[in-house]
């Protein structure tokens, strides 16, 4: 990332389309979208590839890489300029508000695509009850899962979690993760395992808890280096997944399983704010005030 200050943030946004560039013909004035963040730069080996979360001129502007909100000017403000290859149109069901939430859906959905996305009959574990987590759970289960164990420390979003879907609901406060997955799943280990946190210890509880030959799908990012025992996921044959933001035009899907009914929003919508008090939003956020999932500014 460039420093702060140097871009408008927030990657998160959806809005109406107010002026098209000259060769637009798949969008008019007036069209609802909600966009991805990512545009590859469309000319390294990776965005011919498909895999333009991973562009090879990441940040790069000069040779034409975006990524709004990260490096390039995002959705915090009245106007954005987006490319068209980033943009969705909003089913008429959708509300601006959703549309926004399931952008966030983009990203553990890539992670799915890439491990796979096949979960029929599987119990997947979730570190992280967050924006993220919460939408790992309802498309995991929309692609098969039948059992969802998700941990966490905040009540709220626990709770949160079970209303949206999750079968077994573990505060790592209380009760030990790995102990409790293992012992949901008959000392068997999930099929699956979602880290959305991106703790210190996260990476090394869902190899525990994972069983053998199992997958780790790593979707949350960590702060800082974290230690794990990689001997144990080497000796029982894990295989670890990561993934880069909401690639393979995963926002789309999210948004089609919206529309349908499959995966839910708005529970996840807990403030609202005008974008002229931003900061009130971001305090509320940082100081966990009325227990915030997801903050929505409207400009
Ligand atoms: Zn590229």
């Amino acid at each position: 990332m460039p420093p702060y200050g140097e871009f408008i943030f927030g990657h998160e946004y959806a809005g109406d389309i107010v002026a098209v560039g000259r060769t637009v013909d798949e969008f008019q004035v007036g069209d609802r979208v909600v966009v991805e963040a990512h545009m590859g730069c469309r000319r390294c080996e990776n965005c011919i590839r498909g895999l333009y979360t991973a562009c090879l001129n990441y940040g790069n502007t000069r040779r034409g890489h975006r990524a709004n909100g990260f490096t390039t000017n995002g959705g915090l403000a009245e106007y954005a300029v987006n490319h068209v290859n980033t943009l969705y149109r909003m089913p008429d069901a959708v509300s601006h508000e959703e549309a926004v939430v399931v952008m966030t859906a983009g990203s553990p959905l890539y992670g799915l695509q890439r491990a796979g996305g096949y979960f029929a009959g599987e119990t997947v574990a979730i570190l992280g009850p967050g924006p993220i987590g919460l939408m790992a759970l309802q498309l995991v289960k929309a692609m098969g899962a039948v059992r969802v164990i998700l941990t966490g420390t905040r009540p709220a979003r626990l709770a949160l979690g079970a209303e949206l879907g999750a079968d077994v609901v573990v505060d790592v406060r209380h009760q030990d993760p790995v102990a409790a997955v293992r012992e949901a799943t008959g000392d068997k280990g999930a099929d699956t395992t979602i880290d959305c946190a991106g703790g210190d210890e996260t990476f090394d509880q869902a190899i525990k808890m994972t069983k053998p030959a199992g997958r780790i799908i790593l979707v949350g990012f960590y702060h800082r280096p974290v230690t794990a025992d990689l001997a144990d996921a080497v000796r029982r044959n894990l295989t670890i997944y990561t993934e880069r933001g909401e690639g393979g035009t995963t926002v789309g899907q999210a948004l089609a399983l919206l529309a349908a009914g499959r995966i839910r929003a708005r529970e996840l919508v807990t403030h609202t704010f005008p974008l002229s008090r931003v900061h009130e939003g971001f305090h509320a956020l940082e100081r966990r005030t009325g227990d915030p999932v997801k903050v929505i500014f409207h400009p």
